[in-house]
């Protein structure tokens, strides 16, 4: 459980999606844009994250969007059995 990160008081249900200025990890109860560095990701992780919502609108949608869930997958893994963590494709 993450304290304090967002509306709720405890979460740990997130959604991953790129935006054009914010970070791509979102509470998925009350929708607050979370700061990347409150997760207990490793720092290649958040580097792959950052590049990735950078490359927003930039690459194919079907690239971004086979990224996004291969990031998906990495950041469910990191996090661990107690967070879960679902992501949204771009249309
Ligand atoms: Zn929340």
């Amino acid at each position: 459980m993450l304290r304090d990160v967002c509306n709720c008081e405890v979460t740990s249900s997130f959604k991953l999606e790129a935006d054009f200025v914010a970070d791509p990890i979102w509470c998925n109860i009350c929708g607050w844009n979370l700061d990347i560095d409150e997760f207990p990701l490793i720092d290649n992780l958040k580097d792959e994250l950052y590049q990735w919502t950078k490359q927003y609108k930039k690459i194919h949608i079907n690239k971004h969007n086979s990224i996004g869930q291969n990031l998906t997958k990495k950041v469910e893994e990191e996090l661990g059995l107690d967070y879960r963590i679902i992501f949204i494709p771009d249309k």
